[in-house]
């Protein structure tokens, strides 16, 4: 018995991982104990690191240059480690596109005001609620910046930059919530990060992919768990990692793996999007605000024409068995987040559901 869930984060794991999870979980391959309870130090553990990592290589392409890490404290640590790392006494830019990258300036502007170095905000989306983003034309960009910092997807605001811009520093990107879910180009990028309990696996993981030449600048008040380069040394077991969920990550990158890999995700992820952003355009009840260009394949916030109907849809769809529909309190209305574990065939559940509820009350 399980029902679509279109929750955000964390967010519907496959059924398939799940189910092997249970076959493993108390006797991992005739070990007599589970992963959960093996040392991380193990030979049988470090096999299971090895593997997801190389198959997130392959996945992504990732490049040799580029080191990958599996650590801890969600991607929004790493809005303290990115400074601490990669700052060093210079000035960063960083583009405002929604919530989560205004916490990453925020969080920034602390070590900013500690003498770190300069956060320079090149440009933000606000004025449009964040539906949009400014022209690249009209950004403030720093002639020597150390790095520039985005948001791929902005997983409340529903907003996807799909390119990343042209600029001169090495670019940081939150793609929390579009990683892997279509194919990249990772040499455009100076460092990826993505919290797992989105596309990954569950949270408690958040996965690092950064290129060997920014490593080796930390500031010297920068805590050693966040230090990326000890911990590429340590080989993200500077201390006890989330074992069980890196494990679990490697077991959605086999299904991943079965799906074809991202290229083959990615057009059903394109199919599930199109899907829901047609129903909304087709009908004068529904509505999405962003702009086309940057509409999120990921995550798809939609409102009702009449708000009061708000709690009638939230009771009527988790009745109907569609779950954590309800959108973020910044935004308002509904959220569908479709991330990979969605099927096309829960997207399309979830549409015949809108336009039932449409015509029952439109
Ligand atoms: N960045 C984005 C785009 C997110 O969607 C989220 C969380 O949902 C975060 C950062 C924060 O992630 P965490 O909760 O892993 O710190």
């Amino acid at each position: 018995h399980r029902l679509p869930n279109f929750c955000a984060g964390p967010a519907a794991i496959p059924t398939p991982v799940l189910m092997r999870a249970q076959e493993e979980l108390l006797d991992w391959q005739g070990r007599g104990l589970s992963v959960m309870e093996m040392s991380h130090r193990s030979k049988d553990y470090i096999a299971i690191t090895q593997k997801a990592e190389t198959q997130l290589r392959s996945l992504m392409e990732i490049p040799d240059n580029y080191k990958v890490l599996f650590l801890q404290g969600g991607a929004s640590l790493q809005f303290s480690a990115i400074p601490l790392n990669l700052l060093n006494g210079g000035r960063a830019d960083y583009l405002t596109t929604g919530a989560w990258s205004g916490k990453a300036i925020k969080e920034a502007q602390r070590y900013a005001a500690l003498g770190l170095g300069e956060i320079n905000l090149v440009a933000t989306g606000k004025e449009s609620n964040f539906t949009d983003v400014p022209a690249q034309s009209e950004w403030n960009i720093s002639d020597d910046a150390s790095y520039f910092h985005y948001c791929a997807n902005e997983t409340i605001h529903g907003l996807q930059i799909f390119e990343p811009p042209q600029v001169d520093a090495p670019i940081i990107v939150d793609m929390s919530s579009c990683i892997l879910s279509q194919p990249i180009d990772v040499s455009k990028f100076g460092m990826i990060y993505a919290g797992a309990q989105k596309n990954i696996g569950p949270a408690g993981l958040v996965i690092v992919i950064i290129r060997e030449d920014l490593l080796g600048q930390a500031s010297e008040w920068c805590p050693m768990l966040l230090n990326y380069e000890h911990q590429v040394d340590k080989e993200s077991m500077s201390n006890t990692p989330a074992t069980y969920s890196w494990y679990l990550a490697g077991l959605v990158f086999d299904w991943l793996e079965e799906q074809g890999g991202i290229a083959a995700i990615g057009k059903i992820n394109q199919q599930k999007a199109a899907l829901l952003y047609d129903t909304i355009d087709n009908s004068t009840f529904y509505n999405n605000p962003v702009a086309p260009k940057h509409r999120s394949i990921m995550n798809v916030p939609f409102t009702l024409a009449y708000s009061n109907l708000d709690k009638v849809f939230l009771e009527e769809s988790e009745k109907a068995g569609l779950l954590n529909l309800k959108g973020h309190r910044d935004v308002g209305g509904m959220r569908a987040s479709i991330y990979n574990a969605v099927p096309l065939e829960w997207v399309q559940l979830l549409v015949d559901f809108m336009k039932d509820f449409e015509k029952k009350y439109a």
